[in-house]
């Protein structure tokens, strides 16, 4: 597997008779547990579940070091349509693989897998994060502050201002943080721009925002000045980077990058990349707070919060400094924190 990135461990748990097919991948626990969301979709194959759980755990791994958490990476894949396929009996059998990896892996939400479904599996196994009852709650509105403050941080950067007024934002994906993301761009005044699979996403925004809807890939090469990706990764590849029309890239959807060196096509073009992983690291923080040894602390976990854009602030100027992309510069901060182990 290319996405193979020395994983500590990687789990499958299978239960035909209940229709489980999920994979954990633990990437790395130097700094603590491994922490991560359980995506369920209905991946074409078996690998390309795999390839998604690989990457997802590194960007873990990297996300929580750069967030200054004592955690490590972790992601679960459950392989299956979230409308159709994930029935109650299909999350008692996962709840059963996640017991069997309790101390090693805790996780929550992700696309597919809702806050009703982390009550459930929090029912039958301690591991799971961002429950409502006794938990931390829904991260995507923290995912979402975080991810509109790194926008004004790149603006900032930019343009010499923050200033969101008059600003033109396209938004793929009107899911728990896009939507959030939306009404906080719209109430400071920049124009947006949305597209959404579900067409009733989109015709909210526009009714209730004022939004410009645009179908399909469209978004992608939207006359906006920033692109927010909130819908799902590998959406910035060699095909699309040549259309975008956006000079900033500044969104939660994990693994916006296809392969690993797409970044380097981002800065031929002078578009500023918020690294995805340090932009979206609002919701890591609100979950893992849950497990820190006071239990959780909405104000503290806001104070970190507000230092992501601080912290893309230092990755925009170092990688300008070093002649590197700030995807670069962000691996080595991971790294360089990985390095010295736990706070
Ligand atoms: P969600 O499932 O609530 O929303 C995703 C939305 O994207 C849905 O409305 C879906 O219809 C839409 N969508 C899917 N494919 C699309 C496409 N091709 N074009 C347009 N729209 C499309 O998910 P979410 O919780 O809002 O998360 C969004 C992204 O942010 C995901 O990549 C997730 O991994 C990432 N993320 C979320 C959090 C969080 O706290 N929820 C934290 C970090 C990262």
């Amino acid at each position: 597997m290319p996405d193979f990135d020395g994983h500590e461990q990687i789990w499958l748990g299978r239960d035909d008779s209940r229709g489980l097919t999920a994979i954990v991948a633990i990437h790395d626990t130097s700094l603590g547990p491994a922490l991560g969301g359980t995506r369920v979709w209905p991946h074409e194959s078996f690998e390309a579940g795999l390839t998604d759980a690989l990457r997802l755990s590194r960007g873990m791994t990297y996300k929580s070091a750069i967030a200054g958490l004592d955690l490590g990476g972790g992601k679960a894949v459950i392989i299956a349509d979230s409308k159709t396929q994930k029935t109650p009996e299909l999350l008692e059998a996962y709840s059963e693989m996640l017991r069997a990896l309790d101390g090693q892996f805790y996780t929550g939400e992700d696309v597919g897998l809702t806050l009703e479904d982390a009550d459930f599996l929090r029912a039958r196994t301690p591991n799971v994060t961002g429950t409502t009852s006794g938990g931390s709650g829904n991260p995507s509105p923290v995912t979402a502050h975080g991810v509109f403050l790194g926008i004004k941080a790149a603006l900032a950067h930019r343009r010499g201002k923050d200033r969101l007024a008059g600003i033109r934002v396209a938004i793929q994906g009107l899911g728990s943080v896009g939507w959030s993301l939306a009404k906080k761009l719209r109430k400071e005044g920049a124009f947006i721009t949305v597209s959404d699979i579900d067409p009733a996403r989109a015709q909210k925004a526009v009714d209730r925002l004022g939004a410009q809807s645009l179908m399909g890939d469209a978004i992608l090469e939207a006359d906006v000045d920033i692109l927010a990706p909130c819908a799902l990764g590998g959406i910035l590849s060699r095909e699309t980077i040549p259309l975008l029309k956006a000079s900033i890239i500044a969104g939660a959807a994990n693994n916006q990058l296809a392969t690993d060196r797409d970044d380097n096509l981002l800065g031929e073009r002078g578009i500023l990349y918020a690294p995805d992983y340090v932009i979206n690291a609002g919701g890591l923080m609100n979950v893992a707070a849950e497990l820190a040894p006071g239990g959780y602390d909405a104000d503290a976990t806001m104070k970190r919060v507000e230092r992501i854009p601080e912290v893309l602030t230092a990755i925009f100027r170092r990688a300008e400094a070093e002649g590197r992309t700030t995807e670069e510069v962000a691996e080595a901060i991971a790294k360089e924190r990985l390095g010295r182990g736990r706070s």
